[in-house]
């Protein structure tokens, strides 16, 4: 047998043979450490990372000096959120609230719980409807005097909702809250543009678009009105003092390749998924009876193109394992652990049923045959 059908890109994606052909001379000959500004190795790559950092930033509509380079989203989302509520904690006294909700990533909701152990805040989730779906109305109906800052992303990672962000950027804006968007699984994926949404703060991890592992940003807004931010590495000063750390130069390398290459065959790359996922979805449907799509309708826009998450009927047996298919049953994050996904729990479904979920996702080297393979091993391996 062959290697499995990988049917798991919102977990990680291979990386694109052009962005490691970009990444290769950075590995190799111009090794030099951006920091290193006496010769001419410091020079290559302090000039690699900055022409980067330009080009990330005009891709997203922001300015050059509000892309900090960090490990991935996680960091980032840990960062945002610890470093506002250290700046917060030095102007003022008095408690913070913080709206978020039920679906957000393990790495804004644990990063929350931690800040609440040692800042004075409240922090409040905001339920999702039974689509997964959230209503802006959720989030104006429970702001109060002293919300400080909401929290919520822009595409989730396991039912690929998409969320009204442009209309909670307003509301954001309206009321001088700080907006952190994790948008981890919106770019590349889905129009993102700075200019022409109110964010503050926004968090990405290259290894979601075909580029390396271990690199992201954090975008962090500098004016009207600037986001103040305490570190939360210190140490060589790099990043202007806001994140040290000697930078991953191939990994940045990388990340701004295959954020190019994303944004430049998104509008062809999403069509073909979306209608290989709709086959995908008309096979099982077709075989299966009482299956039930978790999160928003396929057509109905408010979903990315290449993600399915469904559950089989209450009846039906469902391996751990399906031999000769790579999927995921919530987040990869959580895979290996027997807790129930907390994004299904939101979604109101039962730990039973959870466990007979598939989290299917698809992406740049996802073929027909792939799709018509992945279909055999599952009506092969599920009884229902
Ligand atoms: N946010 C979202 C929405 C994600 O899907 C992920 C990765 N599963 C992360 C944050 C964390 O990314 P990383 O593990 O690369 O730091």
């Amino acid at each position: 047998m062959g290697r499995p059908i990988y049917l798991d890109y919102n977990a990680t994606t291979p990386l694109d043979p052009r962005v490691l052909e970009a990444m290769l001379p950075f590995l190799t000959e111009q090794f030099g450490n951006s920091m290193s500004l006496s010769h001419e190795y410091g020079w290559a790559a302090d000039s690699a990372v900055e022409n980067c950092r330009s080009e990330v930033a005009q891709l997203l509509g922001c300015h050059k000096n509000e892309i900090t380079w960090t490990s991935g989203a996680t960091e980032s989302n840990n960062w945002a959120i610890q470093g506002v509520l250290e700046a917060l904690s030095f102007e003022e006294k008095s408690p913070v609230h913080i709206l978020t909700s039920a679906v957000e990533h393990a790495s804004v909701l644990k990063t929350l719980e931690h800040v609440r152990r040692i800042h004075h805040v409240e922090i409040e989730e905001v339920p999702v409807e039974p689509n997964g779906q959230i209503r802006i109305e959720s989030f104006r109906s429970r702001l109060k005097p002293h919300t400080r800052l909401v929290c919520m992303m822009w595409v989730q990672n396991e039912i690929g909702s998409i969320y009204p962000v442009a209309e909670l950027g307003e509301l954001c804006r309206e009321h001088q809250i700080y907006f952190l968007c994790d948008a981890t699984q919106a770019i590349g994926k889905i129009p993102v543009n700075l200019s022409q949404v109110h964010i503050d703060l926004l968090s990405f991890s290259a290894h979601k678009l075909y580029g390396p592992k271990g690199v992201g940003f954090l975008y962090h807004r500098r004016q009207n009105p600037r986001v103040n931010l305490s570190p939360m590495i210190y140490g060589g000063g790099h990043e202007h003092g806001e994140r040290s750390g000697t930078l991953n130069v191939p990994g940045i390398v990388g990340l701004t390749t295959a954020l190019k290459i994303a944004e430049a065959e998104r509008e062809n790359e999403g069509p073909r998924l979306r209608h290989l996922r709709d086959q995908l979805w008309a096979g099982l449907s077709e075989h299966f009876r009482e299956l039930r799509l978790n999160g928003p309708a396929l057509g109905s826009g408010l979903r990315v193109p290449h993600n399915l998450n469904f559950s089989f009927s209450p009846r039906a047996s469902v391996p751990p394992h399906l031999p000769g298919l790579a999927f995921s049953r919530g987040s990869a994050c959580y895979s290996g652990k027997t807790s129930n996904s907390h994004v299904l729990r939101a979604l109101g479904l039962s730990e039973d049923l959870s466990q007979k979920t598939l989290r299917l996702s698809l992406g740049r080297m996802t073929r027909p045959e792939d799709i018509d393979q992945a279909l055999n091993i599952i009506k092969k391996s599920v009884k229902s």
